[in-house]
Parts: structure tokens; C-alpha cells; sequence
């Protein structure tokens, strides 16, 4: 047998000004003898011969740039055309990808593969829990199934689940029914993560609504908040081989969620950035670690608001962390200065001038670290420690800090550009706030403006009702 494998995966906020260009993806390509060290999984599968074409990804963002976007279909596409015919196509993707000025940009992808590849290929994708899935999604896709866990744990399980729903399918010679459920709710993902109620208890009943013969996969898809597109939804699918067991386990799952939609919230005391240094400077442990998360460039954020480190800077404290802010023009000039030496730098408000401006710093450069793409500096000023970055840099692990000659245990508040805390950082907290601050990104999604997704849709029409309608593909 012969399977394609082909991917673009990235989530990209509306409401921000930053589009994501070619660049700004990492492409692997057939041509890279690493390729199919992406799929570890793999070489459990026999007798299947492979066809690596395209996958590209992408720091989350604002839209993608059109041009960018065509180039990479169409280099996609030559490789597909290329090799043939193909059994299978595995699509590696993300799901929330949106084109500047065009909407639905995944069923772009999918039908622009199926037109290569005929109606007899199956088409299977494996998606974040975050993605944004429309009427023509469904339709083109023979398989699709999402992550179970928020934080995204599980992205190398759902990779070989979706290749082994694939395998399934072509070995038994499955087509699928395929149940999809629109959930008119609209929630971040600080609120809907995994780890606690109820999204716990909703992804747990998963594994159960499965029996790998009448229902072979069911997927519950928050959806993405920060697009501002019409198929911006939360929404269950089943998928199976009895029609009436897999619209029933995807009605199971979207009403669980319905049920619980007005119970989701932040994971940890969300307040002001001032209350979150305030709070956090009285507390008897350390580090204590806030989530500058309006401006989360791993949500689609743009990460140069100077908004929090502002207020940082006003309010003194006397040992805070701060990380990061982007600004190779303020990187330059602090190595210029070299460590010891003392500067004042406009930092920030330039790639998100929506959100934020530049905010004059005057410190001590008191580390500096070259890598071959990307600089990093510490500039201090009274208690704060600003990391500035030359590229948009996200702040997940321990050895990111220590790479800076900083152990996150020795100070009192480490403030980090996320929303929920990935796992290594949640190791380290003795105590976590949310701070509800500005950014492409905001929490406070009630008050953003949205001019297109589909209403009713809770909370904004938060005294809706509600029954599902299954709809069958
Ligand atoms: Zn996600």
C-alpha cells in the first residue's frame, strides 16, 4: 500500500497584526533524510510504502501571509503529483490555520489534496483540541481525530492514533461514518484545560464512548476563540461503523460539554497584573510564577506587549523574572554595552502595536547569551530582570532559564508569556496567577470584537438554548 503524508499546522489569532510569513515556518520536505523522525511510530506499520512530501509548522500567530500560504500548498502539491496513486494520505495538522482574508483555510488544503489524489484515497488528519472544523472539513476528510489533553500531552499519541485509524481503514476496507456536532460555545483554552474540571471529566469519558467497532473514534474539539471566522466552533465527532452508536457517543460528548459550559474556569486565581504582583510578593513561597497571558505567543499572540513589564517596572518588586519580550534592536544595543554595562533601551510595542507601545528600560546588561538563531540578553533594572529576545521566543522549559544563569527556585516571581502553564513550569510553581492582561490573545474574549462567527454562541448569547443537531457525512 501507498501513503502520502502531507501537513501544515499552525493556529492563527484574528486579532492580531502579526501574519505569520514563509519563514516563520519550519518546512520538512521529502527531500530531508530526517523526515520520518516526525513518526517514530512508523515502522510498526508492514508492507507500506511512503511518500513524505510536505510539513510544515508554525509558532502560533496572526494569519498567514496568502502568498506564504500558496507557496506551501503548491510545493505540497508538486510532491504529491510527483509519486502515485496513492491508497492513503496521513495529514498532519494543527486545525485553527487562518489565511489572511480567506476563510476555512484547512478545507482548502484537504480538497486541494483530494483533487490529486481521487475519491477512493483515504484522507486521515490528526488535530490539536484547539482547531476549528467546518461542514467542508467533514465532507473532504475520511478521518479525523484531535488531542485528549490540554496541556497538549498526547500530540505523538493522536499522530499514530490517526495512522492507525488510517491502516484500519484500508486493511478492512472501512469508510467510516462520520458524526459531527457543532457546540455553539466559545472558550479559551485557560479554561478548558484537561487537568481540571470539568474538561477532566469530559475528555475522560473518551476511551468509554469507544468500542473500536461501532464507534471507532470520537474527538471533542474546543475549537479556537481568537479567530474571528464563521466556522469558529466547539464540536464533537464520532466516527464508526454504526451509524446510530456513533451520532449516539458524539451526542454524549457535546452534551457533557453543553451541560458543563457555564462551569469551565481559569486554573488558578486569575486578577490584574498589579493584583498578580501584589498577591505574589505577599506570598510566603517561591517562585511564584504569573501567566502574562493576553499576549501567550503559543496561543497566537504576538509576545512584544511591554503592558505587564510596565507595571513591573512601576511597582518595583523586589525579585521578579521576566520573560520575554522580543526586540532584536534593544538585543543589539545591550550586547554593544556588553555585560556590566548600562543602557536604555525602547523595548517592545513594535510587531504588536495594536496592543501595546515601546517602553523605554534603563538597566544593566547582566547576561548574554548567542545562539546561531537567536540572542538572548538579561537587562536589570532595580529588582526586575527583563529577558529580551531576538525572536519571538516562548518560555516552556527549566533549561531555557538556565541557559540565562537563571534558576527560576531562587527568585520570588517568575512572570512567563503562556496562559496555562506547561508542565515543567508547573513543576517548579509553588504558586501560580493568571494575569488578565492586554494582548492579541485577552481572556476577557466577552469584550473583543467579533464580526463573524456564528450567533447564537455562548457565553456572548449566554441565555441561549440549545439541543444538538448530528449532522452525518
Ligand atoms: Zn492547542
Amino acid at each position: 500500500m501507498k501513503i502520502a503524508i502531507a501537513g501544515i499546522a499552525t493556529e492563527c489569532c484574528t486579532f492580531s497584526p502579526w501574519t505569520n510569513k514563509y519563514e516563520d515556518f519550519r518546512i520538512v520536505t521529502g527531500d530531508d533524510p530526517n523526515f520520518f523522525d516526525m513518526y517514530p511510530f512508523m515502522p510498526k506499520y508492514e508492507g507500506i510504502e511512503w511518500t513524505a512530501t510536505l510539513v510544515a509548522r508554525a509558532t502560533p500567530g496572526g494569519p498567514v501571509d496568502p502568498e506564504a500560504y500558496d507557496d506551501l500548498k503548491a510545493d505540497m502539491l508538486e510532491r504529491l503529483k510527483a509519486d502515485g496513486p496513492y491508497d492513503g494520505v496521513y495529514l498532519d495538522m494543527h486545525g485553527a490555520m487562518n489565511v489572511l482574508g480567506r476563510d476555512d483555510a484547512e478545507g482548502d488544503w484537504y480538497l486541494a489534496v483530494r483533487e490529486v489524489v481521487g475519491e477512493d484515497c483515504v484522507l486521515a488528519a490528526s488535530y490539536d483540541l484547539h482547531g476549528n472544523v467546518s461542514d467542508r472539513i467533514m465532507e473532504t476528510l475520511d478521518v479525523i481525530t484531535g488531542y485528549r489533553t490540554a496541556p497538549h500531552i498526547d500530540y505523538m499519541e493522536t499522530r499514530e492514533r490517526a495512522c492507525d485509524l488510517l491502516m484500519r481503514c484500508l486493511k478492512e476496507g472501512i469508510r467510516p461514518v462520520k458524526a459531527f456536532i457543532k457546540i455553539p460555545v466559545g472558550l479559551p483554552g485557560e479554561k478548558t484545560s484537561t487537568e481540571w474540571f470539568p474538561g477532566d471529566e469530559i475528555y475522560a469519558q473518551i476511551p468509554e464512548l469507544i468500542d473500536g467497532e461501532k464507534v471507532m473514534d470520537v474527538t471533542m474539539q474546543v475549537g479556537y476563540i481568537w479567530a474571528d471566522e464563521p466556522r469558529m466552533t466547539a464540536c464533537a465527532i464520532g466516527l464508526g461503523q454504526d451509524e446510530a452508536a456513533t451520532k449516539a457517543a458524539a451526542e454524549t460528548l457535546a452534551l457533557s460539554y453543553w451541560d458543563h459550559r457555564a462551569d469551565f474556569k481559569f486554573g488558578v486565581p486569575a486578577m490584574p497584573i498589579a493584583d498578580c504582583i501584589q498577591s505574589a510578593m505577599q506570598d510566603d513561597v517561591q517562585p511564584v510564577f504569573i501567566s502574562d497571558s493576553g499576549d501567550n505567543p503559543t496561543a497566537g499572540g504576538v509576545g512584544d506587549v511591554t503592558v505587564f513589564l510596565a507595571e513591573a517596572l512601576r511597582i518595583q518588586p523586589p525579585d521578579l523574572i521576566y520573560a520575554s519580550i522580543p526586540d532584536a534592536a534593544a538585543v543589539a544595543k545591550c550586547v554593544e554595552a556588553g555585560i556590566g554595562g548600562t543602557v536604555t533601551v525602547e523595548v517592545g510595542g513594535k510587531m504588536d502595536p495594536w496592543h501595546g507601545q515601546p517602553l523605554e528600560v534603563t538597566g544593566t546588561v547582566t547576561t548574554i547569551v548567542e545562539k546561531p538563531d537567536n540572542t538572548l540578553v538579561v537587562l536589570k533594572s532595580g529588582g526586575v530582570q527583563a529577558i529580551l529576545t531576538v525572536k519571538r521566543t516562548p518560555f516552556h522549559y527549566r533549561q531555557q532559564f538556565l541557559d540565562l544563569e537563571i534558576v527560576p527556585e531562587d527568585h520570588k516571581i517568575v512572570v512567563v508569556k503562556i496562559g496555562y502553564l506547561v508542565p515543567e513550569l508547573k513543576a517548579m510553581a509553588q504558586k501560580a496567577y493568571l494575569a488578565l492582561s492586554p494582548g492579541a490573545v485577552n481572556q476577557d474574549i466577552i469584550n473583543l470584537t467579533y464580526n463573524r462567527i456564528q450567533r447564537p454562541c455562548y457565553p456572548f448569547d449566554a441565555d441561549m438554548i440549545w439541543s444538538p443537531t448530528v449532522q452525518v457525512f
